[in-house]
């Protein structure tokens, strides 16, 4: 087993606004119309501890920060819910026992 390579799928990033470890950028989280302009680079998801618009992929690697022509997505509440749904939690439960940066996030509906 190659743990590098385990390690560099880790969905894992510091903000490079604010420095705050994000152990999770839950960009699954975004309406699915968001997610290609997010993993395209076209647009920026929402760093959930500063607010500031970060450039991430797909696999959650972080690139930096968006500059200010990029628009900007939020990930939806809807979305967050099926993601909660289909590993059994509900959402309110995940926010309070491991989505820490997220508990007063404000989701797009
Ligand atoms: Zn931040």
């Amino acid at each position: 087993m190659k743990i590098r390579e385990i390690r560099m799928e880790m969905p894992a990033g510091d903000c490079p606004g604010c420095g705050r470890h994000i152990a999770d950028w839950h960009v699954e989280w975004l309406a699915p119309l968001d997610q290609g302009p997010v993993f395209r680079g076209q647009a920026a998801i929402d760093c959930p501890g500063c607010g500031a618009p970060i450039l991430v992929t797909r696999n959650q690697n972080v690139v930096g920060v968006a500059p200010p022509d990029v628009p900007v997505r939020k990930r939806s509440r809807t979305q967050a819910k099926k993601w909660a749904k289909a590993r059994s939690i509900s959402l309110d439960d995940y926010l309070q026992q491991h989505g820490l940066p997220y508990r007063n996030y404000g989701f797009e509906p």
